[in-house]
């Protein structure tokens, strides 16, 4: 589902000073970046099962 704040971006751009914004964690579906981490930490666990894969593939490739 899309949040409707950021519209699935997971973050924001808040106007500090006029012509300068700063982008910043969405409140609603990231607050403190949470959300984004959580899922970094998903496609890296991913990305581990894969390479290992890679891996084993190599090795029986190269028959070691
Ligand atoms: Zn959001």
């Amino acid at each position: 589902m899309q949040c409707n704040k950021c519209e699935g971006q997971r973050v924001i751009w808040v106007e500090i000073t006029p012509g300068l914004t700063k982008c910043q964690p969405c409140p609603v579906c990231n607050a403190d970046g949470q959300a984004v981490a959580e899922e970094q930490k998903e496609f890296e666990q991913i990305y581990a099962e894969l390479s290992e894969k890679r891996d084993a593939k190599i090795r029986r490739a190269v028959g070691d």
